[in-house]
């Protein structure tokens, strides 16, 4: 199964994630919100490094689904470009900003987007404990594990207290169920 992190926000924070996941031995994708990386470029050997999978989550994370579409492929392509400048490659995998249906087709204009900037999947999840709503690590790890299964695909979401929280619950669970935290790309393989 794969994790896949929303990933920007606080760099103490982000680093704690990044502990957490060490400690279990997970390795994840990172949808990296472009302005954030720009900001923080050092984050991207360091994500790296760890062995986790960097990959396109827009530019500006903006509600990418309401863009025209000379914007949608702006919001891609600047983040793609900077994942190339400073990892060398742009990543296998696109996934809208503010899109919260993660099983349901992209409509046309995301997936032409996608497309167009040299991304072939558009990565949904199966997943989704609305970590982002902060409900409390509690629910988001209990949510977690009683949705997910070999294959899965979920959806989380770096700079939250609880989803931090609720990660070394998460992966002590994934373990009891004999299922690993694997990149996406692992996963697809
Ligand atoms: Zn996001």
């Amino acid at each position: 199964m794969a994790l896949t992190f929303h990933t920007d926000g606080d760099l103490t924070m982000a680093q704690q994630y990044l502990d957490v996941l060490a400690q279990h031995n997970a390795h994840v994708t990172c949808f990296i919100v472009g302005k954030w990386l720009d900001a923080n470029p050092t984050w991207a050997a360091k994500l790296t490094a760890a062995g986790h999978e960097l990959a396109n989550h827009t530019y500006n994370h903006l509600t990418f689904g309401q863009l025209p579409p000379a914007q949608m492929n702006d919001e891609v392509v600047q983040c793609r470009d900077l994942l190339v400048r400073l990892t060398g490659q742009p990543g296998k995998y696109f996934r809208p900003s503010g899109t919260d249906d993660g099983t349901s087709t992209p409509p046309a204009a995301v997936l032409q987007a996608s497309g167009a900037a040299g991304y072939a999947t558009v990565l949904g999840f199966d997943v989704d404990p609305l970590d982002y709503t902060d409900p409390g690590a509690a629910a988001v790890t209990q949510r977690t594990l009683a949705a997910v299964k070999a294959g899965s695909v979920v959806s989380l979401h770096f700079n939250h207290a609880g989803t931090l929280a609720a990660l070394p619950g998460i992966l002590d669970g994934l373990a009891q169920k004999n299922l690993t935290a694997v990149t996406t790309s692992e996963l697809l393989a």
